[in-house]
């Protein structure tokens, strides 16, 4: 069967759409780059803020007007299906993310029906388009739900409780990955430092680490997003694992807001100064670390005083990579009943934090100019350009069109808000 696959939302369900994509492949049906040459359509969906429930309604809707079947997985399942009507609906079928492995099985032909062309290149290989599966990098999903409970918090309603995938899992994940090209290795969940909290056996993160970094071949490992609270009992540890020549010596760390008192009100677990002192220890230990975080303006009851808060702690900390979304809510959260602030104001503090932003990031990247450094290019981008990787996850822009997967190395002659350029040394 022919089948379009559409992913959206954070890499862990950006991991899970390539991954339906593979095993649909591996069963002999045919991945098409587009909805018209499809026979079904695979819907990975997301609801992280109400404009991406809304996108997530409209792209429903476009597939289910043109296609026989369609699955709908991802994070609006089960949750707001009920969003999802129209047209179509008695041919969509609504997947669990728990129950994604099944998808292959869900699109073989009901008996009796002739099935469609198998999809199978005549040199016997499944037929993947370039765009489903980038050949140099890949997510590795390590572990479904999360321990947290933060009360903005939609992905923790629907993806439920910690249920960590076992070391010897991620590492034959892993080993088929690097077996098939793959030079960047993203390990994603929703908090990567919760990994192994449900088990029994002690073992956490560090140790998972250790083990896919025992894999051979020419890979580096990109640790995901993790939470300040979850982190704290394994820091020394996981920066010891970090500091390695197979890691990016990068940290996603969301901060989501300055203020203790906003912090507390999300019950995020930890305060803003001890976010600051972890940043402050992973930067000691790892100089050239880069430092990914994520901040949430406008929650409920945050005033001018818990902004301010918010900048300071981002003049003080200087990431690299700032995501600034403004506060939406969630059916069913908690932070969802509380009274929110007018439009107007969480817009301009989003304006002033994504200035803020950009300065800090200008000044980090500036740093690099004049250097020369390995680096490894991971993506074709605009015109003849490349993009290119250091090790500590910062991309680098090059003019000219080199071969992905390729190490050279890379003298940094310009820096911008979200990349450096440069060109080979
Ligand atoms: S976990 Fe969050 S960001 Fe990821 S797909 Fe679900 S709602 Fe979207």
């Amino acid at each position: 069967m022919r089948v379009y696959v559409e992913s959206y939302g954070c890499s862990q369900n950006q991991g899970e759409g390539a991954a339906i994509a593979r095993a649909l492949a591996e069963e002999g049906h045919e991945i098409v780059p587009e909805p018209r040459d499809a026979e079904a359509g695979i819907l990975v969906s997301c609801g992280v803020i109400a404009s991406t429930e809304a996108r997530m309604v409209r792209r429903w809707q476009a597939l289910a007007e043109r296609l026989p079947r369609v699955l709908v997985t991802g994070c609006l399942v089960p949750l707001r299906t009920d969003l999802l009507d129209g047209p179509g609906r008695d041919r969509t079928l609504f997947v669990p993310i728990r129950e994604q492995a099944r998808i292959p099985a869900l699109l073989l032909p009901p008996p009796g029906e002739v099935p469609a062309p198998s999809g199978r290149s005549p040199g016997g290989l499944a037929m993947v388009p370039l765009a489903a599966h980038p050949p140099v990098t890949e997510e590795v999903v390590i572990a479904q739900g999360c321990t947290s409970g933060c009360s903005y918090c939609y992905s923790r309603l629907a993806r439920g409780p910690l249920e960590s995938v076992p070391i010897p899992e991620v590492v034959r994940r892993v080993r088929s990955a690097v077996a098939r090209g793959v030079h960047e290795v993203r390990l994603t969940s929703l908090d990567t430092a919760a990994w192994g909290l449900d088990r029994t056996d002690g073992a956490r993160l560090p140790d998972l680490l250790r083990a896919v970094a025992q894999v051979p071949g020419e890979f580096r490992i990109r640790v995901g997003m993790m939470s300040p609270q979850t982190l704290r009992s394994i820091l020394d540890d996981h920066l010891e694992v970090l500091a390695s020549d197979r890691c990016y010596h990068f940290l996603h760390l969301p901060a989501q807001s300055g203020s203790d008192r906003v912090l507390h009100s999300m019950r995020r677990g930890y305060t803003a100064a001890e976010f600051e002192r972890q940043v402050a220890e992973a930067r000691g230990r790892i100089p050239d670390l880069a430092l990914s975080t994520d901040v949430i303006v406008g929650f409920p009851g945050e005033t001018d005083d818990d902004h301010r808060a918010t900048e300071a702690l981002l003049e003080s900390v200087a990431p690299e990579m700032v995501n600034v979304t403004r506060f939406s809510a969630r059916p069913g959260t908690p932070a969802a009943r509380l009274p929110r602030l007018p439009p107007s104001v969480a817009k301009g503090r989003s304006r002033a934090l994504t200035t803020l932003r950009q300065r800090l990031a200008r000044a980090r990247f500036e740093r690099w100019i004049g250097r020369e450094l390995p680096a490894r290019v991971l993506e074709h981008g605009a015109g003849s350009s490349s993009v290119a990787r250091f090790p500590n996850y910062l991309p680098v822009v090059l003019g000219e069109r080199q071969a992905l997967g390729r190490t050279l190395t890379v003298r940094v002659d310009g820096a911008r808000a979200t990349y450096l350029l440069g060109r080979p040394a």
